[in-house]
């Protein structure tokens, strides 16, 4: 069977290795002419890097990325609310690992190369129109000029193609624009010291003003440094009009920094960090409604392209990196792939529709919101302002809204042994 992806990001090229492996004939059509290591840092979860593992790239992600050993939540006062062992730390068979997105594209571009092929992904191709006839899909592909460069037949086509998807389009053509509630994030880049122990995720503030930060360069890890990624979160009011989406737009000091002058942490200096960035992108926090459905006969959408989600609780790559694998393990079913294609969505629309809901409720950050409106000036006993128990079922619902909580992951190792 041949099988069409369209977009060599973290799904399509997931996708693409997960369904060759399983015998499938598998091409890769991406819109830009060349792969270039953009964005900043993305996390990858445990459950994800199980898939990616399978597939050989864990010692590549290993000697790239930073292995994740605690997330931790903080109030804007840098007081601990939460800390949570991640990956093998949390005694499961896999790492988290917290990397630069562009890095992780290439690993998985040069490992989808290797396995498919030379010339089974091809670039400078972005799909601008198909048509289903009967079991044969037509597609066809335009260079950045608009000039249809390409066109071939499949059997199956998946739109692993972004935020913007246009196989998504051509389903939705009155969806528009993605949704934004007026949160805008500064993403950044900086070289600095390694703060508690050199591979922790901090979340800390609130949801309308939030720093994020985790190192994510092994490289500069061996040196003594850190290379920490980091994120400033900032509601701009229900007025603000939403900025064009670039992951390459550059942001500007002077709209955020002045927030955050006064955030200086005994274990982080959170403006010294921002002030010494070499990188600074600025970015809408941006999703779109859940689809009705994602699979149209022979075609279906996988990764940003049917769940574009706020960055909450680290699972956008991580829920594309799954997809890849669940469409995979329907597809080599071997029965007809259309219903393959509607197990994949009744398997996975139903949960990524929950987490998109979740992340517009606050998702998992919802703690950092109740400590601030409980203690706004910091507290001297956590157990008084946000009682265990009531903290326990925040964590442990969205760890199981995501499929990340231990149990699940657990069963899914047991499985594969
Ligand atoms: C340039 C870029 C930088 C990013 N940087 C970050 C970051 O720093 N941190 C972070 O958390 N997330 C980042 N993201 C988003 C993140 O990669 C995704 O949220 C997540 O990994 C889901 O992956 P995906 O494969 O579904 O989508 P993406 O990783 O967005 O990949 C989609 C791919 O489809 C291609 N494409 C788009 N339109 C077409 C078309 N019509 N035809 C063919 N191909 C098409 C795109 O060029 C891209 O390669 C970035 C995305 C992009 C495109």
């Amino acid at each position: 069977m041949r099988i069409v992806i369209a977009g060599a990001g973290i799904g399509g090229l997931t996708a693409a290795m997960c369904l060759h492996r399983a015998g499938f004939d598998v091409e890769v059509f991406e819109a830009v002419s060349t792969l270039k290591p953009l964005g900043v840092g993305i996390n990858i979860q445990a459950g994800a890097v199980r898939i990616l593992s399978s597939l050989g790239l864990e010692p590549a992600l290993a000697t790239t990325g930073i292995e994740t050993r605690e997330l931790r939540y903080a109030n804007r006062h840098g007081q601990t609310i939460w800390a949570d062992p991640r990956g093998r730390h949390a005694g499961l068979p896999w790492p988290q690992f917290s990397i630069h997105r562009g890095e992780l594209q290439m690993i998985l571009f040069d490992a989808a190369r290797r396995m498919l092929g030379e010339g089974r992904i091809k670039f400078g191709r972005r799909i601008c129109g198909f048509e289903q006839n009967g079991r044969k899909i037509r597609a066809r592909f335009a260079d950045r000029d608009g000039t249809i460069v390409e066109q071939t037949e499949a059997d199956l086509l998946i739109g692993a193609d972004g935020i913007h998807s246009a196989v998504r389009a051509h389903f939705y053509p009155g969806e528009g624009p993605p949704k934004w509630q007026g949160i805008l994030m500064w993403r950044g880049v900086t070289i600095g010291k390694p703060y508690l122990g050199g591979a922790t995720m901090v979340q800390a503030g609130h949801h309308t003003q939030k720093f994020v930060c985790y190192p994510i360069s092994r490289a500069h890890a061996e040196r003594g440094e850190a290379l920490i990624n980091w994120i400033c979160d900032l509601h701009m009011g229900d007025k603000a009009m939403l900025p064009r989406e670039d992951w390459n737009r550059p942001g500007t000091l002077g709209d955020f920094l002045p927030r955050f002058e006064n955030w200086k942490f005994d274990w982080l200096d959170v403006p010294g960090v921002i002030k010494a960035a070499h990188t600074i992108l600025e970015f809408p926090m941006v999703d779109r409604d859940p689809l009705p459905r994602w699979s149209h006969g022979r075609i279906t959408l996988l990764g940003d392209a049917a769940h574009p989600m706020y960055p909450i609780g680290s699972n956008g790559a991580s829920q594309a990196i799954i997809d890849g694998e669940a469409i995979t393990q329907e597809l080599s079913v071997g029965d007809d792939p259309e219903r393959a294609l509607q197990r994949y969505e009744q398997r996975r629309l139903p949960p990524m529709a929950r987490i998109v809901e979740s992340n517009r409720r606050k998702g998992i950050d919802i703690m950092l919101d109740i400590v601030e409106e409980r203690a706004p000036q910091g507290f001297s006993d956590l157990d008084s302002v946000l009682p265990p128990d009531e903290l326990e079922k925040i964590v442990s619902d969205y760890k199981k809204l995501a499929a990340q909580d231990r149990d699940t992951l657990l069963k899914l190792a047991a499985a594969k042994a």
